[in-house]
């Protein structure tokens, strides 16, 4: 006799009566469409966890443990009442205060004597299904008449492994299908628990109950296996941990099996042997939307374009290590090493060995590391004595990571593509290993990385549907302002058209900071900041940044502060790129201007500041294709401040010069201290980034600049103090404006680079020059070179103003999110 099908329930699925109800709805559409079935459940979600705590505190002698059975037990008996028919409940209600006195006895028990053995814990934990199983299958009747409880105790048989006991499967299968043949019925079975040969109570290990349903669908050569639980299939990773897993249609027993093994709770990992073994076809089917496909896990594989089919990960592990000289060209290390921790049921997870011989390491559960350490320790001890082998070396808090799929096998590539990923997302590989299947590749980082691994690895892999950037930001002045309005408004074009996310993770201007790791609200950002009270500190910023830990981060540093760059040597070593318009980083000795470029270099990130010089245009991103194209700068002549330009455009017949600076000054046009833009300073610092950026090494005492007002109009201790000097010095500006005019020239102040010199100075310039024809904020930079040698390419174009200047950082964020 064959029953057609088995349907799985987890916990998940059966958390309350009404979800309950649901999956009983299931069960009844799967039953009318198919003759003969089985269905097993998981213990009510939570429950479990409830009893181990509940057995814990008992004996630790803490009386709280009754008031955790009562919430237990009233949990049920509500249970019972929305589920059961009112002629049937009190059946039900009184069966149900037999189990209930029954755990009582044995907690009550655990309490006296102050101890809980692995078999009384197995017994407390078989509760769990025990009620759950009667519960369901009393509530199934009224729509499915031959339903029946089941206690899976009285037909799975094990060994006396409590805990995580081994089915003896040739008297499992026989006593299944004898029950099957003498009940004609559609059993509701206890998942997870079954019993040994002494008849006491033993456990399959936690999330068992999936393998029960194995268990009992390969033993009745069921056509299928369907698990219902609360997500739409199996994942492309844990969809708790990477927000843009999808669903995996289709895998091999083989993938499933992997990814179970390294973690994807989605699947107990015995669970595929029984079903692989029979041929029978899993299917993950989520109870909360029947309607999703779910994942069919059968012989034919994932059909990723991805070229892997899923990464799964076990967030705890140790890492222990044997190294010695003594294990060089020596047999039988590796065979006593693993002999002793198998003596031990010490499970290993993944094993590495140089090819020198020198070292083995191998990760094992937390838990596990102390007997592992002494078993070691034992089995080696006259090699250790000698000095030939090393004490065990033990490495605490780490994750392994599996990157799983069968299309790996034929496919080159993939391991440098997935190291490159984490490298350049400065986490730390501790160990690799690579199955000779090539099914999966696993590797070990530090816990802290791991979340952040699947991230990159996921965005490396899976072409959609999504990558996310996150970017922290500092300044929130006009510049700021407008990038944060930039990204706003075209966040859902972006995400649209480019599958890209911009999150602002990070905020900070010169009073406050606020971090919302999962993204801000960009409509808000202005009171997320007020009301988060921590007060800014540089350091500080950059300390909660870097232990954000996040993929793909980049700073856009907004502020002209050179406090902040001091740390971009730090920020680029953590991973981290930078955009900025910010021009003190590159405008400091030639030698940090150096250091940056190879940090950035060494770690495979950015260091992005095209803002740096012309605001939005293409300066110097045009030098540095010259280069790449083999041309040689020789001469840049430039007219780089928009404040100046703007000034010296508009200083016509009958202007003062005070007067224009005051209203520049209002319209927002110059610094906040106009001296700032006056002393020529800004220009500097742009010409040098300039001549650094076509190849030459200059520092700032190679550039002489020559003020536009003599020092003294600058000695001034306020604004307004300022004001009251430049007056005096109207007069003299004026002439300087009349004398040109009268040879039809004009002034502008200008940055010329040549030949390793560089000066910046007020010039008068004739009708034919370049730079005669300017308007507003008008930035202009010719620039002479051996292929432009006659005439010298020239960009032009408004060199000033927030918005275009944030638009260049904008779009480098935008750039680096397309090269993930
Ligand atoms: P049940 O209660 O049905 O047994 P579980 O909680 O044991 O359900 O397993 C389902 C959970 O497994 C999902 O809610 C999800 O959070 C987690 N999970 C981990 N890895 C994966 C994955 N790769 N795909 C889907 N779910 C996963
Ligand atoms: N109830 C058990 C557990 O929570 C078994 C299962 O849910 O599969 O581990
Ligand atoms: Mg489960």
């Amino acid at each position: 006799m064959s029953y057609a099908k088995v349907l799985k329930f987890g916990g998940s699925s059966l958390a309350t009566p009404e979800r309950i109800k649901n999956s009983i709805e299931i069960v009844k559409q799967a039953h009318d469409s198919t003759q003969q079935m089985a269905v097993v459940v998981s213990a009510f979600g939570g429950v479990t966890d409830a009893l181990i705590l509940i057995a814990r505190l008992a004996s630790l002698g803490k009386n709280e443990y009754q008031k955790h059975f009562y919430e237990l037990k009233s949990r049920h008996v509500a249970a019972c009442k929305e589920l059961i028919l009112q002629k049937k409940a009190p059946y039900v209600l009184e069966e149900l205060e037999k189990m209930f006195h029954e755990l009582s006895s044995v907690i009550d028990g655990i309490f006296l004597v102050g101890e809980c053995s692995e078999k009384t814990l197995d017994l407390v934990m078989s509760f769990g299904e025990r009620f759950s199983a009667f519960i369901i299958s009393e509530a199934a009747i009224p729509f499915i008449q031959d339903a029946v409880f089941l206690d899976a105790r009285n037909i799975i048989k094990t060994d006396r492994h409590f805990g995580h006991a081994q089915v003896d499967f040739e008297k499992t299968n026989k006593n299944i299908q004898k029950w099957f043949q003498e009940n004609p019925k559609m059993p509701v079975v206890t998942g997870f628990i079954a019993s040994s040969n002494e008849n006491e109570t033993t456990t399959l290990g936690r999330g068992g109950s999936d393998y029960t349903a194995s268990i009992i669908g390969a033993a009745l050569g069921v056509y299928i296996i369907e698990i219902w639980t609360d997500v739409d299939g199996v994942m492309t990773a844990d969809p708790r941990k990477e927000e843009y897993a999808f669903v995996i249609p289709e895998m091999s027993y083989r993938e499933a099996m992997e990814m179970s093994h390294f973690g994807a709770k989605i699947i107990h990992p015995p669970t595929i042997a029984p079903a692989f073994e029979k041929k029978i076809p899993l299917l993950i089917k989520n109870s909360f939307h029947p309607s999703a496909e779910g994942t069919l896990i059968s012989f034919t594989s994932s059909n990723n374009e991805a070229l892997i089919c899923g990464i799964s990960s076990i967030d705890s592990l140790a890492l222990l290590s044997l190294q010695g000289s003594g294990m060089v060209g020596v047999c039988g290390i590796a065979k006593r090493l693993f002999g002793a921790l198998s003596e031990k049921e010490i499970n290993v997870i993944l094993i590495s060995q140089g090819s020198s011989e020198h070292s083995i390491c191998f990760a094992i559960l937390p838990e596990f590391v102390e007997n592992a350490k002494k078993a070691i320790q034992k089995e080696f001890a006259l090699e250790m004595q000698a000095h030939l082998i090393d004490d065990v070396v033990i490495e605490n808090d780490l994750s392994v990571i599996a990157v799983v799929g069968e299309n790996m096998r034929k496919t080159t590539g993939i391991s440098g593509k997935l190291f490159a990923a984490l490298g350049n997302n400065g986490i730390n590989v501790v160990a690799i290993a690579q199955g000779s299947s090539e099914l999966n590749i696993s590797f070990v980082v530090k816990k802290q990385d791991e979340v952040k691994a699947i991230n990159v690895i996921h965005e490396a892999f899976f072409l959609s549907p999504k990558k996310t950037v996150h970017v922290f930001l500092a300044g929130t002045g006009l510049i700021g302002k407008a990038l944060l309005q930039q990204i706003e408004r075209f966040s859902e074009k972006i995400q649209n058209e480019q599958q890209l996310n911009i999150k602002i993770v990070g905020i900070a201007n010169s009073l406050q900071m606020a971090f919302h790791p999962q993204g801000m609200n960009l409509k808000d950002w202005e009171s997320s900041l007020k009301e988060n009270h921590e007060h800014m500190n540089v350091r500080h910023f950059v300390d909660r940044m870097i232990g954000c830990n996040l993929p793909n981060s980049i700073f856009a540093d907004c502020t002209s502060s050179e406090e902040i760059t001091l740390q971009y040597g730090d920020i680029l070593k953590a991973n981290i790129s930078i955009v900025t318009p910010n021009k003190k980083a590159n405008s400091g000795s030639y030698d940090d201007y150096k250091k940056l470029r190879n940090t950035a270099q060494k770690k495979g990130v950015k260091f992005l500041y095209g803002a740096n010089v012309g605001a939005g245009l293409p300066i110097i991103s045009t030098i540095h294709e010259m280069l790449r194209s083999g041309d040689k700068i020789v001469k840049i002549e430039a007219i780089l401040s928009g404040t100046l330009s703007f000034l010296f455009n508009s200083f016509t017949e009958g202007v003062v010069f005070s007067e224009l600076l005051s209203k520049a000054q209002a319209n927002g046009f110059t610094e906040p201290d106009p001296r700032d833009d006056l002393n020529g300073m800004d220009v500097a610092r742009k010409l040098l980034i300039l001549a650094r950026e076509s190849g030459y090494p200059l520092e700032m005492k190679d550039i002489t600049v020559q003020k536009i007002l003599p020092e003294k109009c600058f000695e001034a201790h306020s604004v307004p103090e300022f004001y009251e000097n430049l007056k005096k010095f109207d007069e003299e500006l004026n002439k300087k404006r009349i004398d040109a005019e009268r040879d039809g020239k004009v002034l502008r102040y200008i940055a010329t680079f040549e030949k390793n010199i560089g000066t910046v100075s007020l010039q008068a310039v004739r009708k034919e020059h370049p730079f005669y024809n300017l308007s507003g904020t008008d930035n202009i930079v010719a620039i002479t070179s051996e292929f432009y040698k006659e005439n010298p390419l020239v960009i032009k174009g408004q060199g000033a103003g927030a918005e275009v200047t944030s638009g260049k950082v904008f779009a480098d964020i935008i750039s680096l999110g397309q090269k993930i």
